[in-house]
């Protein structure tokens, strides 16, 4: 995969949920820890679209905001993969 490659990937992943700061977090952090050569890319570009920094840092009060806003359709293709929540 290339740094080209790598930040498109990036991208699909931060429209999660219809754009959910909180799921993309999650994929987000489980990309860059399968591929750490591109963590400075998944930083970076985390910031870039949600405005807050990928990691949190221990200790902080960061957070109070809502994971699924309004009503949300999910659908359950796997109950292993996607228990409902
Ligand atoms: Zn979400």
């Amino acid at each position: 995969m290339t740094r080209d490659e790598a930040e498109r990937v990036l991208r699909i992943m931060a429209e999660a949920d219809g754009g959910c700061e909180v799921c993309a977090r999650d994929l987000f952090t489980k990309f860059v820890a399968s591929f750490p050569e591109y963590r400075d890319l998944g930083e970076r570009l985390f910031y870039e679209i949600f405005g807050s920094e990928l990691y949190i840092r221990e200790g902080s009060t960061e957070g109070g905001h809502r994971h699924h806003p309004g009503p949300i359709v999910m659908y359950n293709f796997s109950e292993e993969l996607a228990p409902m929540r």
